[in-house]
Formats: structure tokens, C-alpha cells, sequence
């Protein structure tokens, strides 16, 4: 039952195959026995869960469908879940119990899903790696020694172990699209505003964007259509209509112009990864795409810009936690001050402490526009660069990551060493773009995902592409060793 995807439970549900109950007490155990190994869940909602299932199986008997009916997911710890603790990977927020839903969470649970827990996540949504939570490493179950992404490590390694067939996850710098590279998952960044931010604690409110982590494009376009829509709560909110994803999916690729920008081919990337980029490229062509070398000039400066503008926007949101109105508050303070200072030095982390310092160094007077306006206008010419682009191809494709995922430990005391692996997915958060990772292959028995980018509001297009390579591909069918 757990190998099962998201398309294959609806229609395992709709032919009353088994009910929503059933596979979510079979998920349940399977999540008590083999979590202990990754530590992908924060918190489980067990009463909830079955709860849950028992209204959807009831709303099925009496003649409701819906592909989301019945379905077990789990929400990323960063989205508000009224009653449940909503930790966001930190101490700060341990004892938070969020007042009321997320957007994305009440609309997935009208939809009929059923919410098995929340995913353990880097603090804050800040990582590449998954080493930050509070709550302990998780571990990529392709390997138990080596990381599984971040910061939707969580969300990611559960659905990888066929812990569960879909989860949520949001996107800032590449939380979805990395940890979807590195656990053989398709993972889809939205564009900016497709999704409600409402209720989904902010890093940086102008990069972060939800989005699924699921094992196929069909999955992800089932998980998307629950998730994405206007919505007044949220001012950044886009009131465009939302596509029907599913129906999209079985497009020709015929005449598709894919652009390979040749700044992703540096000397950074692994030689066998740029292989496998090169191979699923072929694939796409012998589905009628037609390929053309692009540039994206700007490329290396994303980095650095991207590493000012998240800290700055990071610096900002992490103002609200100041042990007075949510969370973690220190232990007999002397005085106000006092309270602040060590509410904040013993709640948050040293990656979370550090980016604060960071932020707002780079937006203090004197530093603003050295820092803070210069990594705003490298957004922009960013940003134009894909524009140029999109006026020649359709989707840009190339690597998610230009190494593997990495072992436990290896680079969590060298920041910049873990930033740079960001290289080919922070640009689309800059420029708002919707991005997809999908699984190309393995190197060293660890898989590799290859990055799709389209234009704003062309996730259609992206899970179509994705859909068509793994109608002719299997890589996503593999699972790892032991799950
Ligand atoms: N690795 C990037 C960072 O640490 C992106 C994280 C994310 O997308 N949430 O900021």
C-alpha cells in the first residue's frame, strides 16, 4: 500500500480498493517503525489523521469524489496547523501551538486530505542540508550517512521512504528543488504568489513560495491544484485563474524550445552529473524538443545577492520573536532587555543567529546601499536575464545541484561551502520563477535531479515536460534500499 502515489490512491479509493482509514493506520505504523531512522517527522497527528480519514471515507459513501479525498499527506512545521504545534525546526517555537490554519493547510484539508504529522525542516527554513532543526539531522534514506537537502529535508526524506506519497514544502532559495534532487523526488517551486504565503511562517517574505514535494509530476499536479489560488489574506497573492494541472499533463513536446544555458556547465559542476543532464536533455529531444545554447550572464552573481537579500528580509521577520508574543522566553530575566537578549541568543540557532547579524548589518544605515540596494539591482538584471531568455526558448533546463547530497557533518561548519551549492536554484526565487526538479539519475548510488524553469505562471507547462520524460523514463520508480 505505501508504494502507492497520489493518482494511484484516488483511484485505489474511488473503486473502494481500501478506504482512507485503512492506509492511514497501514502509513501510521509504517511511520512508528521506520521514522526512528531518518527523522523526517517534528510532530505526528495521529487522532487527527484517523479522524480525518473517517470523514472522507464518510464524505465518499455519500457520493463526494475528489482526488485529494482521503489522501495522507504531511505539512512542512513552518505552516500554521490550528492546535498543532508549528515549530519551524526551533527551540523558539517549541512550545507554539498556532492559533489557526494556514491557507494552504485549510484548503488541502477541505480538499479531503488527511494530515499524518509535520515534517522536520532546517531552523527556519534556513539550509541546504537539514542539519539545522532543533529537532536533530534528518537523513536521506538513500543513504543514511549523507544528508537528504534542505530545508524541506523533512518533507522530502518521508515521501522518498514511501512514508507517504506527497508532502508539502515551500521554496526560498531551492527547499523544495534540492531536496527533490537529492531524494530521487519531483519537487515544483510555483510562481511567486500561485500560493498563499498566509500562515506559513516567513524567512524572506519576497523569495518564499509553497509548493509539493511528491515522486511524479502527476502527483504534483494533483498536490498543486489543492494548494495554489488567490487569496485576500495574502497581499502578494496573485488573482489570475488556476489552471487545471492534470489536464495539461499530456501535451506534445513536439517543436518544445528548451534552452541549456552554458553558464550551469562551470567548472563547479560534478562531470557525472552534467552526463546525466546531458542524457535526459536527449531523452526530451527524442520527444520532439529541440534544443538551443543559451546565457544567463548574470548567474554568478545570484549568490552573493541572494545570501544579502534573504538575511535582510530574514533579519526582519525574525524581529516578531522576542519572547514576549510567541514562543520561547528565557528563564528569570533581570530586566526587559535582558528577556529580549536571552530569549533570542538561547531560542534561535547559530545558522538562524548568524543570518540575523547578517541581515541586518547589510540593512543598517551607512551599509544599505553597499549591500542591501546593490543585491537588489543584481535581482534585476537577473531577472532580465531570464526574460531574454524566454524570449527564445520555452523551458531552460539544466542541473538542480552541482554535487550530490553530501555527508552528514561535511559542510556544516563552513556556510559558504553549503551557499554555493544553492548556485542553480536561488536565481529562480529572485526572479520569481516557477522551478521543478525531477530524478535524472545516480551517481555513486545517490540521485540526481534535473531543473526545469518556465516562464511566471507556466507550471502547467513544467509538469508537463516532467510527465512526458517519466512516461519514457523509470528513475522515479526507484526506491531506495531498506523503505
Ligand atoms: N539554502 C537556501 C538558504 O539557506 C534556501 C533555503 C530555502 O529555500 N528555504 O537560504
Amino acid at each position: 500500500m505505501h508504494h502507492m502515489t497520489l493518482a494511484e490512491i484516488a483511484r485505489g479509493l474511488a473503486d473502494k480498493k481500501f478506504s482512507s482509514v485503512e492506509l492511514t493506520q497501514t502509513l501510521l505504523a509504517r511511520i512508528a517503525q521506520l521514522d526512528p531512522q531518518i527523522n523526517s517527522f517534528i510532530s505526528l497527528t495521529q487522532d487527527l489523521a484517523l479522524s480525518q480519514a473517517q470523514a472522507a471515507d464518510t464524505r465518499r459513501a455519500n457520493g463526494e469524489s475528489g482526488v485529494l479525498l482521503g489522501a495522507p499527506i504531511a505539512h512542512k512545521d513552518l505552516f500554521c496547523t490550528q492546535g498543532i504545534r508549528t515549530s519551524c525546526g526551533s527551540k523558539m517555537l517549541d512550545n507554539f501551538k498556532a492559533p489557526y490554519d494556514a491557507t494552504v493547510v485549510a484548503k488541502l484539508a477541505a480538499a479531503g486530505t488527511v494530515t499524518l504529522g509535520k515534517t522536520n525542516m532546517d531552523e527556519f527554513a534556513m539550509g541546504s542540508a537539514n542539519e539545522s532543526s532543533w529537532y536533530g539531522a534528518v537523513k536521506n534514506p538513500w543513504n543514511l550517512e549523507h544528508v537528504p537537502g534542505g530545508s524541506s529535508g523533512g518533507s522530502a526524506a518521508a515521501v522518498a521512504a514511501r512514508l507517504l506519497p506527497a508532502a508539502t514544502a515551500t521554496d526560498t532559495g531551492g527547499s523544495i528543488r534540492q531536496p527533490a534532487a537529492f531524494t530521487n523526488l519531483t519537487g515544483l517551486k510555483p510562481t511567486y504568489g500561485r500560493v498563499s504565503r498566509w500562515g506559513m511562517i516567513a524567512y524572506a517574505s519576497s523569495l518564499d513560495q509553497g509548493g509539493p514535494l511528491a515522486r511524479t509530476a502527476e502527483d504534483c499536479a494533483i498536490l498543486l491544484q489543492g494548494m495554489a489560488g488567490f487569496d485576500p489574506n495574502d497581499s502578494t497573492s496573485i488573482d489570475e485563474p488556476v489552471p487545471d494541472y492534470s489536464a495539461d499533463l499530456n501535451g506534445s513536446l513536439q517543436g518544445l524550445r528548451i534552452g541549456v544555458p552554458k553558464e550551469y556547465f562551470s567548472a563547479g559542476l560534478d562531470p557525472r552529473i552534467a552526463e546525466l543532464i546531458h542524457t535526459s536533455v536527449k531523452e526530451l529531444e527524442k520527444l520532439g524538443a529541440v534544443i538551443k545554447e543559451i546565457s544567463l550572464p548574470n548567474m554568478q552573481h545570484a549568490i552573493p545577492a541572494y545570501y544579502v537579500i534573504a538575511p535582510a528580509e530574514a533579519s526582519s521577520n525574525l524581529s516578531r520573536f522576542d519572547g514576549v508574543r510567541f514562543g520561547y522566553r528565557c528563564e528569570n530575566p533581570a530586566n526587559l532587555e535582558d528577556m529580549y537578549k536571552r530569549s533570542r541568543g538561547e531560542g534561535f540557532g547559530s545558522e538562524v543567529q548568524r543570518r540575523i547579524m547578517v541581515g541586518a548589518y547589510a540593512l543598517s544605515a551607512g551599509y544599505y546601499d553597499a549591500y542591501y540596494l546593490k543585491a537588489q539591482k543584481i535581482r534585476r538584471l537577473v531577472k532580465n536575464d531570464f526574460m531574454a531568455a524566454f524570449k527564445e526558448v520555452d523551458i531552460i533546463l539544466g542541473p538542480t545541484t552541482p554535487n550530490p547530497a553530501w555527508k552528514l557533518g561535511a559542510k556544516s561548519s563552513d556556510p559558504v561551502a553549503e551557499y554555493l551549492e544553492d548556485v542553480y536554484t536561488i536565481t529562480a526565487n529572485l526572479a520569481g520563477l516557477p522551478g521543478l526538479s525531477m530524478p535524472a539519475g545516480f551517481v555513486d548510488g545517490l540521485p540526481v535531479g534535473v531543473q526545469l524553469l518556465a516562464p511566471y505562471f507556466q507550471e502547467g507547462r513544467l509538469l508537463n515536460v516532467a510527465h512526458q520524460y517519466q512516461l519514457n523514463t523509470d528513475w522515479h520508480t526507484r526506491t531506495p534500499t531498506g523503505f
